[in-house]
């Protein structure tokens, strides 16, 4: 109740909520950054997983289209293989076909991709039912095949073109998955240039050689392409290493196979090699552009899932981060409530309590609790001191005698005790009882007020004749003790003849006018750290024998050493 209203527990909160409150906003940026790089890289992951099946049906095409030239130019015992291989190929590309999401192909690019290439498919499977010497006619096969293929490769590049426009960043995997794709689709095509002059033992005609020089700089630019150091890749040597391969196998056979053939056109040579021969090998030269296919969406994935767990990393780091902020400041002000503010409002109260009047004190919902426990302390202060004060009044007071001035017996005992335990004193403690002679008789001549008049009166003298650290008490009705360190006895004997002289020469004036005279009996004794009972003995025997011999007296000296 009294810490739920407490000012201080309120302040530490509203600092511990703006604490929360800054933190989460610095936070918010490193949050939705991890935020949006995990989702970037779950993006690219998905978009990379569509362009894949984009890019094998490209490889698929070019694949099936290799296994159309193989069965167009294949001879009577290699057909059946030949038809069984293209069959083979046509399922897989059909599968490969309906993996596409329906948003990255449209039902009519669908339906076209189909029309062509079910129009090549008959074309060839047209000429394959023919007669075998339709050089033309072969001819006509493989360009229908060819222009399928064209078709798909054509929707290849839009694809490519809206993926780098959603991914700008990945502009670099995205031309090389591209690059991946125009190289199947080129070397297919290099080498389906040939299959017609090959089959007819013509020499290339001007027009074939451009377009075979052209395809062959594509096919360079597309190399250079994949062989960029994307972020994507340029960590996986596998890729590498597969790549180089792909490219000396290709080099090697089919490159190799198709420079051998343009020289043999050049000079006029008859070709070396049948075009049935030329299309297996050829064929084989570019087996394993779908591994590399294959393991470049891996990599890729591999990249973008890596990327994507990172991201999720920093993302749980920076929340774990905050949470733990949020926990800090919230245990914060639960151990400044319960171990500071709770304990703090208890020590005010039970200050207050010590007695200081509640209205003396600033209202608590104005001041917070350590001001508010400063304020009561030192009010607090201020009563203890006046207390202080008050009892060393109180105290003087009970020690003093009212009517002399001097101290009383109980004061004098505590003085007496305090001199004589002065260890580091070297001169003998000494001790004056002093009785006034015939006091009844004053009390009887002159009226019990003026045996008061002379008590104080004497009580005054003493006083000024004693010393400033001497002990001057009234410890009887007209019984006065002096007590003092000296170490000259001669100069005590001194002191005792003073104090006789005072009383003897005191004039105190009576009610009628006339002068009360009196005179005092002595009794001295002295001790070097011996108890205050035996001096008191000691110095009233003293006295008794001053009365005894006559009054008026000093006695107990000559028993001083
Ligand atoms: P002595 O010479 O033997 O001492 O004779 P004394 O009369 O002085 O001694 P005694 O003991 O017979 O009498 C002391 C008197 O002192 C008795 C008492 O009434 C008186 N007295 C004691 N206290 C006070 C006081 O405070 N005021 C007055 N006026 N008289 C007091
Ligand atoms: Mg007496
Ligand atoms: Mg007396």
């Amino acid at each position: 109740m009294l810490v739920r209203n407490s000012p201080l527990i309120k302040r530490i909160s509203a600092i511990a909520f703006v604490i929360v409150c800054l933190t989460s906003i610095l936070s918010w940026e490193l949050i939705s950054n991890a935020w949006t790089q995990y989702n970037k890289a779950q993006d690219n992951i998905t978009q990379f997983s569509d362009f894949y099946q984009v890019l094998n049906v490209s490889n698929k095409l070019a694949e099936e289209r290799g296994f159309a030239n193989q069965l167009i130019f294949s001879s009577g015992n290699n057909r059946k293989a030949a038809r069984a291989a293209f069959h083979k190929s046509q399922s897989l590309t059909d599968q490969a076909l309906k993996k596409i999401p329906d948003e990255i192909l449209s039902s009519t690019m669908l339906q076209n991709t189909l029309s062509h290439l079910l129009r090549g498919r008959a074309d060839v499977e047209q000429y394959v039912a023919g007669p075998r010497d339709n050089a033309s006619g072969a001819q006509v096969a493989v360009d229908s095949m060819m222009e399928a293929t064209e078709y798909f490769h054509n929707i290849l590049f839009i694809r490519t073109e809206s993926f780098i426009k959603m991914e700008p960043s990945a502009l670099g995997a995205i031309l090389q998955g591209q690059a991946l794709g125009g190289l199947r689709n080129s070397t297919g095509k290099l080498g389906s240039y040939f299959l017609y002059y090959l089959n007819t033992g013509q020499p290339l005609t001007e027009q074939q050689l451009e377009k075979i020089s052209k395809e062959w700089a594509r096919i360079e630019i597309q190399w250079w392409l994949l062989g960029a150091q994307t972020d994507e890749v340029k960590d996986s040597a596998d890729f590498r290493e597969l790549m180089l391969k792909t490219r000396h196998k290709f080099q090697n056979k089919g490159a190799a196979l198709v420079q051998l053939l343009q020289a043999q056109s050049e000079n006029r040579e008859p070709y070396s090699i049948s075009v049935e021969d030329f299309s297996i090998r050829y064929q084989n030269s570019l087996s394993t552009f779908n591994d590399l296919l294959h393991m470049y969406l891996s990599d890729v994935h591999r990249y973008y899932s890596k990327e994507k767990k990172s991201a999720l990393n920093h993302l749980v780091m920076t929340l774990v981060t905050l949470f733990l902020v949020y926990a800090l400041a919230l245990v914060a002000v639960i151990y400044i409530h319960s171990g500071v503010v709770k304990p703090l409002m208890k020590i005010n109260l039970r200050v207050k309590s010590m007695g200081i009047d509640e209205e003396e004190l600033p209202h608590k919902t104005q001041i917070c609790e350590i001001k508010a426990l400063e304020t009561t302390l030192n009010k607090l202060e201020e009563h203890i001191d006046e207390k202080r004060m008050l009892s060393d009044e109180l105290k003087l007071l009970a020690e003093k005698d009212a009517l002399t001035g001097v101290l009383n017996r109980r004061g004098f005992e505590m003085r007496a005790k305090q001199l004589l335990e002065q260890k580091d004193s070297e001169a003998p403690a000494w001790l004056i009882l002093l009785d006034i002679d015939h006091f009844k008789h004053i009390n009887d001549t002159w009226g019990h007020p003026a045996g008061d008049k002379v008590l104080s009166s004497l009580g005054k003298a003493l006083q000024q004749v004693a010393m400033e650290d001497w002990i001057v008490a009234r410890v009887g009705g007209e019984e006065f003790a002096i007590m003092f360190r000296m170490a000259d006895k001669q100069d005590v004997l001194h002191y005792a003849w003073l104090l006789q002289m005072t009383c003897k020469n005191l004039r105190v004036a009576a009610e009628s006018g006339m002068e009360i005279r009196f005179t005092a009996s002595f009794g001295v004794a002295s001790a070097y750290h011996c108890g205050l009972p035996a001096m008191m003995s000691e110095a009233d025997k003293a006295l008794y024998r001053s009365k005894k011999a006559g009054r008026d007296r000093i006695s107990g000296f000559d028993s001083q050493a």
